[in-house]
């Protein structure tokens, strides 16, 4: 008679673990928040925004309603909209290039480099020449942090710099990153983040923020996100949105940003465990020097024929994986049709058809993910 009964399921990321750890304090806050009913706009709100700023030295942090919306306020602020082009990866997920095509834009597809699933400068260099033969005016770049690991932004700098292009960083996946000892949130003309639940940094339901050193952008954002709201919320000077976040949101942002470094730091124990367990069975994400990541994903690659076997085997022993992404923009019907750089997107594809991402999160103990090692080693050498 077999006896065994199975391992417990693990989590892909586990936020009760954080839950444990700050219950009290947030629910307390969050009482706080309901016991003086300032919903919308309370003092939670501004004090995040301070705090936000301070975390990653910014001149302004604009709290919004979601990342979504922190990217779609900033293309509405720059006026972008029908003839321009801007340029995005399309290994990514769909929101980067969504907001593009809500103002009327034309999202224009670069691919990114293999190692770090980042924008290739030289990609985006030639989607900018793609985007003047359609007849496009190349208005914005909006590279993206994938997997909480930042991308080259002085390459991108550059090249924004000579083409007079607005640089919009989608952080979503990567606020608490750095660059070349930099936090995100300055390398930009403009950094939007997410605090979707499972982000590295996230709220109890949807939430997002906007940084910037420019007073100008600044001010338009504010109004924005509060209907286009001039001295006071009945006087309409543009045509905005409802874009605020909610004061409870802010006020367990607060209490989780309070020990949000230390979890980077567990972050990058959990990575170095799977690089360590894991480099000589498949291709493990690589961070350049000077890179800090915040893995909001620990995403590895294998080869195409082997990755469902592998997801399979790894679910049956109660181990969780996810593949981001399957598809890249450029192949989903919403955005098939819009452009992509001349030369197409062979790496873009590549990944899609190789990635696979491991559960992680920084209460993820070293028994457990030494559970998943052994599985991931055992179903790609067996
Ligand atoms: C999550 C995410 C977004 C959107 O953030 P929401 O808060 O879910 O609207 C945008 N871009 C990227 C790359 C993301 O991962």
């Amino acid at each position: 008679m077999n006896q065994h009964t199975p391992p417990p399921p693990i989590p892909f990321i586990d936020l009760t673990a954080q839950r444990r750890r700050l219950g009290a304090r947030i629910d307390a806050a969050i009482a706080r928040v309901v016991d003086q009913c300032q919903f919308i706009m309370g003092p939670e709100v501004a004090r995040l925004e301070t705090e936000l700023a301070q975390f990653c030295g910014a001149r302004h942090a604009l709290s919004c309603a979601s990342g979504t919306d922190a990217l779609f306020l900033v293309l509405l602020a720059k006026g972008i909209g029908p003839g321009d082009a801007v340029i995005c990866p399309s290994f990514t997920f769909c929101a980067t290039a969504e907001v593009v095509a809500l103002v009327g834009a034309t999202p224009v597809f670069a691919d990114v480099e293999a190692v770090t699933f980042n924008l290739d400068p030289a990609s985006m260099r030639k989607a900018v020449a793609t985007a003047k033969q359609r007849g496009l005016k190349p208005k914005a770049i909006i590279p993206v942090d994938l997997f909480g690991l930042p991308a080259d932004h002085d390459a991108i700098a550059a090249i924004a710099r000579a083409e007079q292009l607005f640089v919009l960083d989608d952080a979503c996946q990567a606020f608490g990153a750095a660059y070349k000892a930099r936090r995100l949130g300055t390398l930009s003309d403009a950094t939007a983040v997410s605090f979707f639940p499972a982000k590295p940094l996230g709220c109890y339901g949807d939430g997002g923020a906007i940084f910037t050193d420019n007073d100008e952008l600044a001010e338009i954002i504010r109004s924005l996100r509060i209907h286009g709201q001039g001295s006071d919320k009945y006087d309409n000077v543009r045509i905005g949105i409802t874009g605020r976040l909610d004061s409870v949101q802010a006020a367990v942002l607060l209490e989780k940003l309070t020990i949000f470094t230390d979890e980077i730091d567990a972050r990058q124990e959990v990575a170095r465990r799977y690089a360590n367990g894991l480099a000589d069975v498949a291709t493990v994400p690589q961070v350049p020097d000077g890179y800090l990541s915040v893995w909001a994903q620990y995403t590895i690659r294998v080869a195409p024929d082997r990755r469902d076997a592998l997801a399979k085997s790894l679910k049956e022993s109660g181990i969780p994986t996810a593949i981001y992404y399957p598809i890249p923009l450029h192949r989903q019907v919403a955005y098939r049709h819009y452009p992509v750089v001349d030369g197409g997107l062979p790496v873009s594809d590549q990944l899609a058809a190789e990635v696979i991402s491991l559960p992680m999160h920084p209460y993820l103990d070293a028994a457990t993910q030494d559970r998943i090692i052994q599985a991931v080693r055992h179903a790609l050498r067996g």
